[in-house]
């Protein structure tokens, strides 16, 4: 099927029939099969595929121009979305830096930081503290700010290692601690690895307020938010939160640190934000970081297509599709339909050992023992075999094996966020087939 293609990719191991078109939450292949997208690709296609108003958006601008260097000229969908952007988030995020995707922008947020400290006369700081797990992203300076072992292995000699923490993993701690001692914790561990470094050196903490790849949906208790937050005011250090996978909607609000009333300093968005239309992420920063920079002479720092109209016009009919749609609202009522759904499934397999996840970013983990967390033998590669059997049965989901931190194999339930309840309850019926088939 692919074995004859250049093309370097999975396929070569993995062999995936060739795509031929999407329709709200379905892809289908070439022989006409048809798949529920239950993880919106890797929690990207929030409006679902085939939008017909970014669609035509999108045709639109192409019949005007597709790309104008932004040295050259002003474009309105770039300043448009910026305002859009902005009206979405809570206040105080009101500036908007335009890139390509998720590590751009993880990288772009901590290069802005970075530059905010040397404009205000803070340039011994550079140190960017993160977690362990975390992902936030493969190129170089995203990765070393990632903490999952795999990825990392090959290069690691080949960067900085910036300071990592624990991240207050589900299972850590639960049997002796209330939820809130163990936020207070874990939130400790920053303040301990701030003093450990040295405080006048640290620049800023990243962290993703829900977990995605990483760690399943990992949502940690209230009082880490609170907590991280004032740590970071404490020290001077910069908070920012990566909402790659979190932000544009999915957990329910348009930021997932609108949960926890938190306005971090930067915030990084990708996926739902061009939701598979267009490569497109963005950094939202409030003019407290970014006037001094500008003064201090603008970012040292762009990409060639960024904030390219086309991109960025499909951007603005996601955010408008959003909101229009209610498809926020949307994610956080299915969100908890589904939620609920996916525990009942407890009862009957014994092997799910957690559900966990705010609106529609889910995940429910796979266990040998669940009374001690006792992760499946890595040998039964359990986090390939079930995505396999649902991938047959015609329903997509997104899985990993955590390592580092803990481990454990956990399985992303996240669909577009114009789900509804019968379609909640087509995903579930092709879930419990395949978990039956997979016990
Ligand atoms: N940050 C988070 C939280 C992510 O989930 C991802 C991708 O999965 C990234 C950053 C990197 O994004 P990209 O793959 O678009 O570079």
């Amino acid at each position: 099927m692919t074995g004859d293609s250049p093309y370097l990719f999975y396929q070569s191991r993995n062999p995936r029939p060739y795509l031929d078109r999407g329709e709200g939450i379905y892809l289908y292949d070439e022989s006409g099969k048809r798949y529920i997208d239950g993880s919106s690709g890797a929690m990207v296609s929030n409006i679902g595929h085939s939008n017909p108003r970014v669609l035509a958006k999108m045709k639109a601008q192409m019949d005007k121009a597709t790309f104008g260097y932004r040295l050259h000229f002003r474009t309105h969908p770039s300043e448009d979305l910026a305002a859009k952007t902005v009206s979405m988030c809570p206040q105080g995020l009101d500036r908007v830096f335009f890139v390509s995707g998720g590590s751009e922008a993880v990288e772009s947020a901590v290069k802005l930081a970075r530059q905010y400290a040397v404009a205000t006369g803070q340039g011994t700081r550079y140190r960017v503290i993160s977690r362990f797990p975390s992902y936030h992203g493969c190129t170089f300076g995203a990765l070393d700010l990632t903490g999952y072992e795999p990825l990392r292995a090959p290069f690691a000699p080949m960067m900085e290692g910036m300071p990592k923490i624990t991240a207050p993993t589900t299972y850590l701690d639960r049997d002796t601690l209330t939820e809130e001692e163990r936020g207070f914790r874990y939130a400790e561990l920053l303040r301990e690895q701030i003093e450990e470094a040295g405080p006048e050196t640290v620049l800023a903490f990243l962290m993703e307020p829900v977990g995605g790849a990483s760690t399943g949906a990992l949502v940690a208790p209230d009082s880490y938010y609170q907590r991280t937050r004032e740590i970071c005011e404490e020290y001077g250090v910069l908070l920012i939160y990566d909402e790659v996978m979190t932000g544009a909607g999915r957990t329910g609000k348009f930021l997932a640190a609108e949960h926890w009333g938190i306005t971090p300093d930067i915030v990084a968005l990708s996926k739902g934000f061009g939701a598979g239309y267009a490569p497109l992420g963005a950094i939202v920063a409030s003019s407290r970081i970014v006037e001094p920079v500008l003064d201090a002479g603008g970012f040292q720092h762009g990409f060639t297509y960024a904030g390219n109209p086309l991109a960025c016009s499909a951007g603005l009919a996601v955010l408008e599709e959003l909101e229009e749609q209610n498809l926020i609202e949307n994610a956080a009522r299915m969100g908890d339909v589904l939620k609920a759904r996916l525990e009942g499934l407890m009862s009957r397999y014994q092997f799910i050992g957690d559900v966990r996840g705010k609106g529609l970013l889910l995940a429910f983990e796979l266990v040998a023992d669940r009374s001690t967390m006792e992760p499946l033998p890595r040998e039964l590669n359990a986090y390939t075999r079930l995505v396999e059997i649902a991938y047959e049965q015609g329903l997509i989901i997104y899985s990993r094996r955590t390592r580092g931190g803990y481990e454990g194999d956990h399985f992303l339930i996240c669909p577009p966020l114009i789900v509804t309840k019968a379609q909640i309850e087509e995903i579930m019926n092709l879930l419990e087939a395949s978990l039956s088939r997979f016990a």
